[in-house]
């Protein structure tokens, strides 16, 4: 019976460390990207994505190479899927380079979102949020989502100073110092009290060189937007600790994936 019991107990825990780290495939991840985008992505393979009531494809690996930066410029939707982001209620230092969803692929978001600013403020409905109200995208359910976020931090009195007064959500800018578009420019990100935010630029970081990791946000409150579908921009080694934003498919690939920040 003994033996029974330890033998048992050893494929369990096999299974468990199998089921607990494993690299999808590409293929894996663009479903997941897929499916997180319901009604809008039609489908994908790891070749190419279509879009629902189009005839629209966009290929996965537009075949150009790029280095880090370059992706951080204009990434394609496999460079966008590359680094695995670390969700959960534990802070780690991010490694050198290290900025899961920082990368993205703008052809994409603009096709999702919205392809100009007017486009995209089409598709603005107010969100209200601790007495601020924010313009915040509806496609993809971003604002309900957010509006999620707000539910249950509502009676968290004693967070309320970081949540608010927010720096915004809907601005069509492009990244300071880049080329491509902010997230904000589609309505699917928010940046919370700046009074509380580190932002490697603003601690005097250059392209090259990232001042040290630093951040004032509680955990508790990183953890609840994970919950709801948003990124924290505290992640990333090029760090900005106030940004949050709506990207379901990288934490259905964390969760997939089996990692986690918490060690
Ligand atoms: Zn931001």
């Amino acid at each position: 019976m003994k033996s029974f019991i330890l033998g048992f107990a050893l494929v369990t825990s096999t299974l468990v460390a199998s089921a607990q780290a494993r690299e999808l495939t590409l293929a894996e991840k663009v479903d997941i990207l897929v499916k997180s985008y319901p009604g809008i992505i039609k489908d994908g393979s790891d070749k190419a994505v279509t879009f629902a009531g189009s005839a629209k494809t966009m290929p996965v690996d537009d075949g150009v190479a790029r280095d880090h930066f370059q992706k951080l410029e204009s990434g394609d939707i496999v460079d966008s899927l590359e680094q695995i982001y670390l969700a959960g209620p534990c802070e780690t230092k991010p490694d050198v380079n290290f900025d899961p969803g920082r990368i993205r692929a703008e052809p994409l978001m603009k096709l999702i979102y919205g392809g100009s600013r007017k486009e995209v403020a089409g598709n603005l409905v107010p969100v209200k949020w601790f007495g601020e109200t924010l313009q915040v995208t509806k496609v993809n359910g971003v604002n309900k989502a957010l509006e999620a976020v707000r539910d249950e931090l509502v009676s968290r009195s004693d967070l309320r100073k970081y949540l608010t007064p927010s720096a915004g959500v809907f601005n069509w800018r492009k990244v300071a110092g880049q080329q491509n578009l902010s997230v904000h420019s589609f309505g699917a990100a928010v940046d919370l009290n700046t009074k509380f935010a580190d932002y490697w630029v603003w601690s005097g970081g250059k392209p090259g060189r990232v001042p040290v990791y630093k951040n004032k946000f509680p955990m508790e409150i990183v953890a609840i937007f994970e919950k709801h579908g948003f990124i924290w921009g505290g992640r990333w080694y090029h760090y900005d600790t106030m940004h949050f934003e709506y990207r379901p498919e990288l934490l259905e690939i964390a969760k997939r994936s089996g990692v986690s920040a918490c060690k």
